[in-house]
Protein backbone atom coordinates (compact mmCIF):
# COMPACT_ATOMS: atom_id res chain seq x y z
CA UNK A 1 0.00 0.00 0.00
CA UNK A 2 1.54 3.33 -1.14
CA UNK A 3 2.86 5.62 1.92
CA UNK A 4 1.59 9.40 2.04
CA UNK A 5 4.43 12.07 3.01
CA UNK A 6 2.61 15.51 3.35
CA UNK A 7 5.44 18.35 2.99
CA UNK A 8 4.23 21.61 4.62
CA UNK A 9 6.23 25.08 5.46
CA UNK A 10 5.80 27.68 8.07
CA UNK A 11 7.36 30.76 9.01
CA UNK A 12 8.37 32.16 5.36
CA UNK A 13 8.57 30.98 1.62
CA UNK A 14 11.13 30.26 -0.05
CA UNK A 15 12.49 27.44 2.24
CA UNK A 16 13.33 24.93 -0.19
CA UNK A 17 10.61 22.70 0.18
CA UNK A 18 10.47 21.38 -3.69
CA UNK A 19 13.87 20.04 -3.32
CA UNK A 20 13.67 19.16 0.44
CA UNK A 21 10.69 16.71 -1.01
CA UNK A 22 12.76 16.41 -4.24
CA UNK A 23 15.49 14.86 -1.99
CA UNK A 24 13.86 12.83 0.08
CA UNK A 25 12.39 10.91 -2.68
CA UNK A 26 15.82 10.57 -4.18
CA UNK A 27 16.80 9.04 -1.18
CA UNK A 28 13.98 7.00 -0.74
CA UNK A 29 14.59 5.81 -4.16
CA UNK A 30 18.38 4.90 -2.89
CA UNK A 31 16.86 2.79 -0.49
CA UNK A 32 15.06 0.88 -3.40
CA UNK A 33 11.65 2.41 -3.20
CA UNK A 34 9.09 3.29 -6.30
CA UNK A 35 8.59 7.38 -5.45
CA UNK A 36 6.28 9.61 -7.04
CA UNK A 37 6.44 13.94 -6.30
CA UNK A 38 2.99 15.59 -6.39
CA UNK A 39 2.18 19.24 -5.77
CA UNK A 40 -0.78 20.79 -4.44
CA UNK A 41 -0.44 24.70 -5.00
CA UNK A 42 -3.11 26.74 -2.76
CA UNK A 43 -3.47 29.73 -5.63
CA UNK A 44 -6.58 30.30 -7.44
CA UNK A 45 -5.00 29.68 -11.46
CA UNK A 46 -5.91 26.64 -12.81
CA UNK A 47 -2.51 26.24 -13.55
CA UNK A 48 0.68 28.55 -13.84
CA UNK A 49 0.91 28.76 -17.91
CA UNK A 50 -0.54 32.45 -18.02
CA UNK A 51 1.09 33.65 -15.36
CA UNK A 52 4.22 35.94 -16.22
CA UNK A 53 7.55 34.27 -15.01
CA UNK A 54 7.98 37.26 -12.87
CA UNK A 55 5.22 36.00 -10.72
CA UNK A 56 6.09 32.67 -10.25
CA UNK A 57 9.16 31.31 -12.10
CA UNK A 58 9.54 29.13 -15.01
CA UNK A 59 6.65 27.12 -16.08
CA UNK A 60 7.66 23.83 -16.28
CA UNK A 61 5.97 21.40 -19.45
CA UNK A 62 5.26 17.91 -18.75
CA UNK A 63 5.96 14.97 -21.35
CA UNK A 64 1.73 15.14 -21.03
CA UNK A 65 2.05 18.48 -21.95
CA UNK A 66 0.66 20.31 -18.46
CA UNK A 67 1.97 23.64 -17.75
CA UNK A 68 2.81 23.00 -13.93
CA UNK A 69 4.83 24.35 -11.30
CA UNK A 70 8.75 24.74 -11.35
CA UNK A 71 9.00 22.52 -8.30
CA UNK A 72 8.31 19.58 -10.58
CA UNK A 73 11.48 20.08 -12.18
CA UNK A 74 12.99 19.36 -8.81
CA UNK A 75 11.38 16.71 -8.69
CA UNK A 76 11.79 15.18 -11.88
CA UNK A 77 16.06 16.52 -11.86
CA UNK A 78 16.19 14.75 -8.60
CA UNK A 79 14.33 11.12 -8.87
CA UNK A 80 14.57 10.99 -12.83
CA UNK A 81 10.65 9.96 -12.67
CA UNK A 82 8.86 12.21 -15.71
CA UNK A 83 6.39 14.20 -14.35
CA UNK A 84 2.75 14.25 -15.77
CA UNK A 85 0.17 16.30 -15.27
CA UNK A 86 -1.94 14.45 -12.51
CA UNK A 87 0.95 15.30 -10.45
CA UNK A 88 -0.14 18.93 -10.00
CA UNK A 89 -3.03 21.01 -8.97
CA UNK A 90 -4.25 24.08 -7.98
CA UNK A 91 -7.33 25.33 -6.15
CA UNK A 92 -7.96 27.13 -9.84
CA UNK A 93 -8.19 23.43 -10.87
CA UNK A 94 -10.21 22.34 -7.77
CA UNK A 95 -12.60 24.89 -7.95
CA UNK A 96 -13.22 25.17 -11.79
CA UNK A 97 -13.98 21.01 -11.21
CA UNK A 98 -16.66 21.60 -8.56
CA UNK A 99 -18.15 24.17 -10.24
CA UNK A 100 -18.38 22.26 -13.32
CA UNK A 101 -19.74 19.30 -11.35
CA UNK A 102 -22.43 21.96 -9.52
CA UNK A 103 -23.44 23.34 -13.20
CA UNK A 104 -23.73 20.33 -14.41
CA UNK A 105 -26.02 18.78 -11.23
CA UNK A 106 -23.80 16.03 -10.00
CA UNK A 107 -24.31 17.83 -6.22
CA UNK A 108 -28.01 18.19 -7.40
CA UNK A 109 -30.19 19.51 -4.27
CA UNK A 110 -26.84 19.79 -1.85
CA UNK A 111 -25.30 23.36 -0.71
CA UNK A 112 -21.42 23.39 -1.99
CA UNK A 113 -19.05 23.54 0.61
CA UNK A 114 -15.48 24.24 1.15
CA UNK A 115 -15.98 21.35 3.69
CA UNK A 116 -16.59 18.73 2.26
CA UNK A 117 -17.15 19.41 -1.82
CA UNK A 118 -13.91 21.25 -1.92
CA UNK A 119 -11.76 18.80 0.33
CA UNK A 120 -13.25 15.64 -1.12
CA UNK A 121 -12.14 16.88 -4.94
CA UNK A 122 -8.56 17.10 -2.96
CA UNK A 123 -8.40 14.19 -1.32
CA UNK A 124 -9.53 12.10 -4.74
CA UNK A 125 -6.54 14.11 -6.59
CA UNK A 126 -4.46 12.81 -3.91
CA UNK A 127 -5.80 9.00 -4.34
CA UNK A 128 -5.26 9.26 -8.18
CA UNK A 129 -3.22 6.60 -9.60
CA UNK A 130 -1.18 6.54 -12.16
CA UNK A 131 0.54 3.74 -11.02
CA UNK A 132 1.25 1.93 -7.50
CA UNK A 133 4.43 3.28 -6.02
CA UNK A 134 5.52 3.06 -2.32
CA UNK A 135 5.68 6.69 -1.72
CA UNK A 136 3.55 9.73 -2.82
CA UNK A 137 5.59 12.68 -1.74
CA UNK A 138 2.59 15.51 -1.72
CA UNK A 139 4.29 18.94 -1.02
CA UNK A 140 1.66 21.84 -0.31
CA UNK A 141 2.75 25.25 -1.54
CA UNK A 142 2.51 28.45 0.35
CA UNK A 143 3.18 28.43 3.85
CA UNK A 144 0.75 27.65 7.20
CA UNK A 145 -1.31 30.50 8.04
CA UNK A 146 -2.10 31.19 4.73
CA UNK A 147 -5.90 32.06 3.65
CA UNK A 148 -5.69 30.25 0.62
CA UNK A 149 -3.78 26.98 1.70
CA UNK A 150 -6.55 26.06 4.58
CA UNK A 151 -8.99 23.30 2.19
CA UNK A 152 -5.62 21.76 1.32
CA UNK A 153 -4.43 21.64 4.84
CA UNK A 154 -8.06 20.39 5.95
CA UNK A 155 -7.75 18.01 3.11
CA UNK A 156 -4.79 15.97 4.14
CA UNK A 157 -5.92 16.06 8.03
CA UNK A 158 -8.82 14.36 6.88
CA UNK A 159 -6.80 12.32 4.40
CA UNK A 160 -4.23 10.74 6.75
CA UNK A 161 -7.45 10.46 9.05
CA UNK A 162 -9.24 8.40 6.93
CA UNK A 163 -6.20 5.91 6.32
CA UNK A 164 -5.18 3.34 8.61
CA UNK A 165 -2.75 4.17 11.28
CA UNK A 166 0.63 4.16 9.76
CA UNK A 167 0.00 5.20 6.03
CA UNK A 168 0.63 8.82 6.11
CA UNK A 169 3.22 11.36 7.74
CA UNK A 170 3.71 14.79 7.83
CA UNK A 171 7.28 16.30 7.38
CA UNK A 172 7.04 20.23 8.15
CA UNK A 173 9.96 22.27 7.36
CA UNK A 174 10.73 25.68 9.39
CA UNK A 175 12.49 28.57 9.78
CA UNK A 176 15.58 28.93 12.92
CA UNK A 177 16.70 32.68 12.06
CA UNK A 178 20.38 33.50 13.60
CA UNK A 179 20.16 37.22 15.66
CA UNK A 180 23.80 37.74 15.30
CA UNK A 181 23.40 40.24 17.84
CA UNK A 182 22.67 37.76 20.57
CA UNK A 183 24.32 35.12 18.92
CA UNK A 184 21.81 32.59 19.15
CA UNK A 185 19.29 30.85 16.54
CA UNK A 186 15.79 31.27 17.81
CA UNK A 187 13.03 28.44 18.01
CA UNK A 188 10.34 30.59 18.67
CA UNK A 189 8.69 31.17 15.19
CA UNK A 190 9.41 27.50 14.50
CA UNK A 191 7.09 26.72 17.81
CA UNK A 192 4.69 29.16 16.74
CA UNK A 193 4.55 27.40 13.40
CA UNK A 194 3.84 23.89 14.60
CA UNK A 195 1.16 25.87 16.95
CA UNK A 196 -0.79 26.63 13.93
CA UNK A 197 -0.43 23.53 12.28
CA UNK A 198 -1.36 21.76 15.39
CA UNK A 199 -4.38 24.06 15.37
CA UNK A 200 -6.00 23.05 12.43
CA UNK A 201 -5.22 18.83 13.54
CA UNK A 202 -2.17 18.49 11.71
CA UNK A 203 0.72 17.02 14.57
CA UNK A 204 4.00 17.00 12.45
CA UNK A 205 5.76 14.14 12.63
CA UNK A 206 9.18 15.39 11.35
CA UNK A 207 10.37 18.98 11.11
CA UNK A 208 13.24 19.89 9.04
CA UNK A 209 14.55 23.42 9.81
CA UNK A 210 16.34 25.53 7.80
CA UNK A 211 19.28 27.85 9.54
CA UNK A 212 22.17 29.07 8.82
CA UNK A 213 24.17 27.49 10.95
CA UNK A 214 24.26 23.74 12.13
CA UNK A 215 21.07 22.97 15.12
CA UNK A 216 23.32 22.96 18.04
CA UNK A 217 22.04 19.71 20.39
CA UNK A 218 20.48 21.65 22.78
CA UNK A 219 18.25 23.57 20.33
CA UNK A 220 17.25 20.35 18.87
CA UNK A 221 15.88 19.10 22.23
CA UNK A 222 14.04 22.68 22.77
CA UNK A 223 12.58 22.40 19.75
CA UNK A 224 11.64 18.36 20.12
CA UNK A 225 10.19 20.00 23.54
CA UNK A 226 8.01 22.55 22.56
CA UNK A 227 7.15 20.96 19.54
CA UNK A 228 6.22 17.29 20.47
CA UNK A 229 7.90 16.05 18.23
CA UNK A 230 10.96 13.38 18.71
CA UNK A 231 14.29 14.75 19.12
CA UNK A 232 15.73 12.59 16.18
CA UNK A 233 12.91 14.21 14.05
CA UNK A 234 14.73 17.33 14.03
CA UNK A 235 16.70 17.55 11.17
CA UNK A 236 18.77 20.48 10.27
CA UNK A 237 19.07 22.21 6.99
CA UNK A 238 21.95 24.54 6.57
CA UNK A 239 22.83 26.24 3.68
CA UNK A 240 24.77 24.30 0.47
CA UNK A 241 27.09 25.26 -1.87
CA UNK A 242 25.17 23.34 -4.68
CA UNK A 243 21.38 21.86 -4.31
CA UNK A 244 22.73 18.97 -5.41
CA UNK A 245 24.76 18.18 -1.87
CA UNK A 246 20.69 18.05 -0.49
CA UNK A 247 20.25 14.65 -1.16
CA UNK A 248 23.78 13.45 0.95
CA UNK A 249 23.76 16.37 3.87
CA UNK A 250 20.22 15.28 4.29
CA UNK A 251 21.05 11.77 4.57
CA UNK A 252 23.52 12.34 6.47
CA UNK A 253 21.01 14.30 9.06
CA UNK A 254 19.11 10.96 9.33
CA UNK A 255 15.92 12.43 6.87
CA UNK A 256 15.43 8.87 5.52
CA UNK A 257 16.24 7.38 8.37
CA UNK A 258 13.43 9.34 10.43
CA UNK A 259 10.69 8.79 7.63
CA UNK A 260 11.22 4.71 7.73
CA UNK A 261 11.38 4.92 11.88
CA UNK A 262 8.02 7.13 11.59
CA UNK A 263 6.15 4.60 9.44
CA UNK A 264 7.64 1.81 10.83
CA UNK A 265 9.76 0.38 8.08
CA UNK A 266 12.83 -1.63 8.02
CA UNK A 267 15.81 0.95 8.11
CA UNK A 268 18.87 -2.22 7.92
CA UNK A 269 19.44 -1.87 4.58
CA UNK A 270 22.38 0.11 3.74
CA UNK A 271 21.06 2.49 0.56
CA UNK A 272 23.22 2.52 -2.73
CA UNK A 273 24.05 6.65 -3.04
CA UNK A 274 26.53 6.09 -5.97
CA UNK A 275 24.51 8.15 -8.13
CA UNK A 276 24.62 11.41 -5.63
CA UNK A 277 28.31 10.26 -4.43
CA UNK A 278 29.01 10.60 -8.63
CA UNK A 279 27.10 13.86 -8.94
CA UNK A 280 28.57 15.45 -5.72
CA UNK A 281 31.91 14.61 -6.99
CA UNK A 282 31.37 16.13 -10.30
CA UNK A 283 29.98 19.46 -8.54
CA UNK A 284 33.17 19.50 -6.46
CA UNK A 285 36.32 18.10 -9.02
CA UNK A 286 35.30 20.60 -11.74
CA UNK A 287 38.52 21.71 -12.97
CA UNK A 288 37.42 24.59 -15.34
CA UNK A 289 35.59 27.64 -15.87
CA UNK A 290 33.24 28.74 -18.86
CA UNK A 291 31.25 31.88 -18.77
CA UNK A 292 27.98 31.06 -21.08
CA UNK A 293 25.85 34.90 -21.68
CA UNK A 294 22.16 33.88 -21.68
CA UNK A 295 20.17 36.69 -23.21
CA UNK A 296 16.41 36.90 -22.23
CA UNK A 297 13.62 38.75 -21.19
CA UNK A 298 12.70 37.49 -17.84
CA UNK A 299 16.52 38.05 -16.41
CA UNK A 300 15.93 40.07 -13.21
CA UNK A 301 14.64 36.26 -11.71
CA UNK A 302 16.54 33.36 -12.07
CA UNK A 303 13.46 31.46 -11.29
CA UNK A 304 11.98 31.86 -14.41
CA UNK A 305 14.78 29.81 -16.57
CA UNK A 306 14.99 27.43 -13.44
CA UNK A 307 15.70 24.30 -15.57
CA UNK A 308 17.79 25.97 -18.40
CA UNK A 309 20.07 27.43 -15.49
CA UNK A 310 20.39 23.88 -13.96
CA UNK A 311 20.41 22.38 -17.57
CA UNK A 312 23.54 24.25 -17.92
CA UNK A 313 25.46 23.20 -14.63
CA UNK A 314 24.66 19.91 -16.00
CA UNK A 315 26.53 20.63 -19.17
CA UNK A 316 28.84 21.62 -17.15
CA UNK A 317 28.97 18.14 -14.57
CA UNK A 318 29.13 16.33 -17.86
CA UNK A 319 32.58 18.15 -18.80
CA UNK A 320 33.98 18.27 -15.34
CA UNK A 321 33.76 22.42 -15.83
CA UNK A 322 32.06 24.97 -13.59
CA UNK A 323 29.54 26.85 -15.65
CA UNK A 324 29.40 30.60 -15.04
CA UNK A 325 26.03 31.84 -16.29
CA UNK A 326 25.34 35.56 -16.89
CA UNK A 327 22.64 37.08 -17.60
CA UNK A 328 21.44 40.01 -19.93
CA UNK A 329 18.33 41.38 -20.95
CA UNK A 330 18.29 40.91 -24.32
CA UNK A 331 17.29 45.51 -24.60
CA UNK A 332 20.57 45.95 -23.85
CA UNK A 333 21.34 44.99 -27.42
CA UNK A 334 19.12 47.03 -29.30
CA UNK A 335 22.64 48.88 -30.45
CA UNK A 336 24.20 46.46 -32.40
CA UNK A 337 27.25 47.88 -31.04
CA UNK A 338 27.02 46.74 -28.01
CA UNK A 339 27.14 43.06 -28.72
CA UNK A 340 30.84 43.15 -28.82
CA UNK A 341 30.28 43.17 -25.24
CA UNK A 342 29.90 39.39 -25.74
CA UNK A 343 32.94 38.49 -26.72
CA UNK A 344 34.28 38.33 -23.64
CA UNK A 345 32.31 34.99 -23.06
CA UNK A 346 32.51 31.44 -24.31
CA UNK A 347 29.07 30.73 -24.93
CA UNK A 348 26.15 32.72 -25.51
CA UNK A 349 22.21 31.17 -25.34
CA UNK A 350 18.91 32.36 -26.11
CA UNK A 351 16.40 31.07 -24.33
CA UNK A 352 12.35 30.49 -24.57
CA UNK A 353 10.44 33.49 -24.72
CA UNK A 354 7.32 35.84 -25.48
CA UNK A 355 5.88 38.83 -27.55
CA UNK A 356 8.31 41.55 -29.84
CA UNK A 357 9.71 42.90 -26.74
CA UNK A 358 14.01 42.68 -26.77
CA UNK A 359 14.30 40.75 -30.39
CA UNK A 360 15.81 43.05 -32.13
CA UNK A 361 18.19 43.23 -30.07
CA UNK A 362 18.40 38.77 -29.60
CA UNK A 363 18.82 39.07 -33.54
CA UNK A 364 21.98 41.13 -33.17
CA UNK A 365 22.93 39.18 -30.68
CA UNK A 366 22.72 36.10 -33.02
CA UNK A 367 23.74 37.75 -35.96
CA UNK A 368 26.92 38.22 -33.41
CA UNK A 369 27.44 35.00 -32.45
CA UNK A 370 27.17 33.51 -35.96
CA UNK A 371 29.82 35.51 -37.17
CA UNK A 372 32.17 35.51 -34.59
CA UNK A 373 31.79 31.63 -34.31
CA UNK A 374 31.05 32.17 -30.30
CA UNK A 375 29.67 28.52 -29.76
CA UNK A 376 25.07 29.18 -29.66
CA UNK A 377 22.13 27.89 -28.48
CA UNK A 378 19.19 29.27 -29.59
CA UNK A 379 15.92 27.62 -27.63
CA UNK A 380 11.96 28.02 -28.82
CA UNK A 381 11.66 31.68 -29.65
CA UNK A 382 15.86 31.51 -29.80
CA UNK A 383 15.58 29.32 -32.69
CA UNK A 384 12.73 31.29 -34.36
CA UNK A 385 15.07 34.19 -34.16
CA UNK A 386 18.15 32.55 -35.47
CA UNK A 387 15.66 31.57 -38.82
CA UNK A 388 14.57 35.26 -39.09
CA UNK A 389 18.55 36.07 -38.72
CA UNK A 390 19.80 34.17 -41.22
CA UNK A 391 16.50 34.94 -43.45
CA UNK A 392 17.08 38.79 -43.67
CA UNK A 393 21.01 38.35 -43.38
CA UNK A 394 22.21 35.56 -45.36
CA UNK A 395 19.15 34.56 -47.83
CA UNK A 396 18.31 37.94 -48.81
CA UNK A 397 14.53 38.00 -47.04
CA UNK A 398 14.57 41.02 -45.51
CA UNK A 399 11.12 41.70 -44.35
CA UNK A 400 11.76 38.01 -42.44
CA UNK A 401 9.38 38.26 -39.07
CA UNK A 402 7.32 35.93 -37.00
CA UNK A 403 3.36 36.56 -36.80
CA UNK A 404 3.78 36.73 -33.39
CA UNK A 405 5.19 40.25 -33.24
CA UNK A 406 3.48 41.95 -35.89
CA UNK A 407 0.68 40.80 -34.63
CA UNK A 408 1.32 43.13 -31.97
CA UNK A 409 2.18 46.06 -34.05
CA UNK A 410 -1.49 45.50 -35.63
CA UNK A 411 0.20 45.40 -39.03
CA UNK A 412 -1.11 43.05 -42.03
CA UNK A 413 0.41 40.04 -41.97
CA UNK A 414 1.38 38.28 -44.95
CA UNK A 415 2.79 34.58 -45.74
CA UNK A 416 5.50 35.01 -42.41
CA UNK A 417 8.23 32.48 -42.10
CA UNK A 418 7.39 31.91 -37.96
CA UNK A 419 3.79 31.71 -38.68
CA UNK A 420 0.98 30.84 -36.28
CA UNK A 421 0.50 26.68 -35.85
CA UNK A 422 -3.26 25.90 -36.45
CA UNK A 423 -3.35 22.79 -36.98
CA UNK A 424 -0.69 19.65 -36.41
CA UNK A 425 -0.89 16.24 -35.31
CA UNK A 426 -0.30 14.77 -31.91
CA UNK A 427 0.56 10.71 -32.41
CA UNK A 428 -2.67 9.84 -34.59
CA UNK A 429 -4.77 13.01 -33.41
CA UNK A 430 -5.22 16.06 -35.28
CA UNK A 431 -5.08 18.73 -32.85
CA UNK A 432 -6.55 22.48 -33.93
CA UNK A 433 -5.79 25.82 -32.48
CA UNK A 434 -7.50 28.77 -33.34
CA UNK A 435 -5.66 32.52 -32.86
CA UNK A 436 -8.45 33.96 -30.78
CA UNK A 437 -9.07 30.97 -28.28
CA UNK A 438 -8.30 31.42 -24.72
CA UNK A 439 -4.61 31.65 -23.63
CA UNK A 440 -4.26 29.10 -21.00
CA UNK A 441 -3.23 25.62 -22.27
CA UNK A 442 -3.60 26.39 -25.54
CA UNK A 443 0.00 26.23 -27.11
CA UNK A 444 1.29 23.19 -28.99
CA UNK A 445 2.81 21.14 -25.15
CA UNK A 446 4.49 18.16 -23.88
CA UNK A 447 6.58 15.82 -25.68
CA UNK A 448 6.57 15.11 -29.16
CA UNK A 449 8.98 12.68 -31.06
CA UNK A 450 10.98 13.89 -33.99
CA UNK A 451 13.58 12.48 -36.78
CA UNK A 452 17.08 13.91 -36.72
CA UNK A 453 18.51 13.97 -40.43
CA UNK A 454 21.85 11.31 -40.22
CA UNK A 455 25.09 12.99 -41.05
CA UNK A 456 23.87 16.10 -39.27
CA UNK A 457 26.06 17.60 -36.13
CA UNK A 458 22.11 17.37 -34.56
CA UNK A 459 22.71 13.76 -35.34
CA UNK A 460 26.43 12.84 -33.86
CA UNK A 461 24.96 14.93 -30.50
CA UNK A 462 22.08 12.99 -29.95
CA UNK A 463 23.66 9.70 -31.83
CA UNK A 464 19.94 8.62 -32.26
CA UNK A 465 18.07 9.36 -35.35
CA UNK A 466 14.94 9.72 -32.93
CA UNK A 467 14.11 11.61 -30.43
CA UNK A 468 11.31 13.34 -27.99
CA UNK A 469 11.49 16.41 -26.43
CA UNK A 470 9.24 18.91 -24.76
CA UNK A 471 7.33 21.51 -26.32
CA UNK A 472 5.91 25.01 -25.57
CA UNK A 473 5.02 27.26 -28.53
CA UNK A 474 2.24 28.57 -30.61
CA UNK A 475 4.28 29.40 -33.37
CA UNK A 476 6.54 27.75 -35.59
CA UNK A 477 9.33 27.55 -39.11
CA UNK A 478 7.25 28.40 -41.93
CA UNK A 479 8.22 25.05 -43.93
CA UNK A 480 7.91 26.81 -47.10
CA UNK A 481 10.90 28.81 -46.60
CA UNK A 482 12.74 25.94 -45.81
CA UNK A 483 14.06 24.83 -49.06
CA UNK A 484 15.40 28.34 -49.87
CA UNK A 485 17.42 28.69 -46.48
CA UNK A 486 19.00 25.18 -47.11
CA UNK A 487 20.02 26.59 -50.36
CA UNK A 488 21.63 29.20 -48.17
CA UNK A 489 23.40 27.03 -45.87
CA UNK A 490 20.65 26.85 -43.00
CA UNK A 491 20.54 23.15 -42.80
CA UNK A 492 17.07 21.57 -40.85
CA UNK A 493 18.40 18.72 -39.25
CA UNK A 494 15.68 17.78 -37.09
CA UNK A 495 11.98 17.61 -38.13
CA UNK A 496 8.61 16.74 -36.81
CA UNK A 497 8.01 12.70 -37.87
CA UNK A 498 5.05 14.03 -40.59
CA UNK A 499 8.61 16.00 -41.81
CA UNK A 500 6.14 19.21 -41.59
CA UNK A 501 7.42 20.91 -38.75
CA UNK A 502 10.85 22.10 -38.48
CA UNK A 503 12.53 21.30 -35.19
CA UNK A 504 16.67 21.27 -35.05
CA UNK A 505 18.75 24.06 -37.22
CA UNK A 506 22.11 24.24 -37.71
CA UNK A 507 24.77 25.55 -39.88
CA UNK A 508 28.46 24.30 -40.78
CA UNK A 509 31.73 26.20 -40.45
CA UNK A 510 30.64 27.08 -36.82
CA UNK A 511 31.89 25.43 -33.80
CA UNK A 512 28.43 25.31 -32.68
CA UNK A 513 25.26 27.20 -33.85
CA UNK A 514 22.18 25.02 -33.02
CA UNK A 515 18.72 26.28 -32.73
CA UNK A 516 15.98 23.92 -31.71
CA UNK A 517 12.23 24.40 -31.42
CA UNK A 518 11.96 22.16 -28.43
CA UNK A 519 13.02 22.68 -24.59
CA UNK A 520 16.09 20.19 -24.06
CA UNK A 521 16.71 22.15 -20.66
CA UNK A 522 13.55 20.10 -19.53
CA UNK A 523 14.67 17.19 -19.63
CA UNK A 524 18.04 18.02 -18.17
CA UNK A 525 18.75 15.73 -15.02
CA UNK A 526 22.88 16.35 -12.44
CA UNK A 527 23.02 12.42 -13.48
CA UNK A 528 22.14 12.60 -17.26
CA UNK A 529 22.70 16.00 -18.73
CA UNK A 530 21.48 16.02 -21.84
CA UNK A 531 23.42 15.94 -24.83
CA UNK A 532 22.63 19.21 -26.42
CA UNK A 533 24.02 20.84 -23.16
CA UNK A 534 26.54 19.13 -22.69
CA UNK A 535 28.17 18.98 -26.35
CA UNK A 536 27.35 22.90 -26.21
CA UNK A 537 29.42 23.46 -23.16
CA UNK A 538 32.17 21.06 -24.78
CA UNK A 539 32.12 23.85 -27.19
CA UNK A 540 32.41 26.40 -25.04
CA UNK A 541 35.31 24.97 -23.20
CA UNK A 542 37.21 23.95 -26.45
CA UNK A 543 36.80 27.96 -27.24
CA UNK A 544 38.50 28.64 -23.80
CA UNK A 545 41.02 26.74 -24.86
CA UNK A 546 42.03 28.71 -28.05
CA UNK A 547 42.03 32.11 -26.41
N1 LIG B 1 6.77 32.88 -28.45
C1 LIG B 1 7.14 31.76 -29.25
C2 LIG B 1 5.95 30.90 -29.63
O1 LIG B 1 4.92 30.96 -29.00
C3 LIG B 1 8.20 30.92 -28.58
C4 LIG B 1 7.71 30.28 -27.33
C5 LIG B 1 8.84 29.81 -26.46
O2 LIG B 1 9.97 30.22 -26.63
N2 LIG B 1 8.55 28.96 -25.50
O3 LIG B 1 6.04 30.13 -30.55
Amino acid sequence: MTKFIFITGGVVSSLGKGLTSASLGALLQSRGFTVRLRKLDPYLNVDPGTMSPFEHGEVFVTDDGAETDLDLGHYERFTGVAAKSTDSISSGRIYSTVLEKERKGDYLGETIQVIPHVTNEIKSFLEKKEEEVDFMLCEIGGTIGDIEGLPFFEAIRQFSQERERGNCIFVHLTLLPFLSSSGELKTKPTQHSVKELRSIGIAPDILVCRSEQPIPTKEKEKIALFCNVNKKNIISATNLDSIYYAPLAYFDEGLDTAVLKVLNLDTRKEPDLTRWNDVCSRVKNSEGLVRIAVVGKYTQLEDAYKSLSEALIHGGMANKTKVETVWFDSGTFEKKSKTETLNKFDGILIPGGFGKRGTEGKINVINFARKTKIPFLGICLGMQLMVIEYARNVAGIIDANSEEFEEEDLKKSGEKIIYHLSHWFKGQNLEVREKIQDKGGTMRLGAYPAKIKKGSFAHSIYKTDRISERHRHRYEVNIKFVKNLENKGLHFSGFSIDGQLPEIIEITNHPFFIGVQFHPELKSKPFEPHPLFSSFIKAALEQTRLV
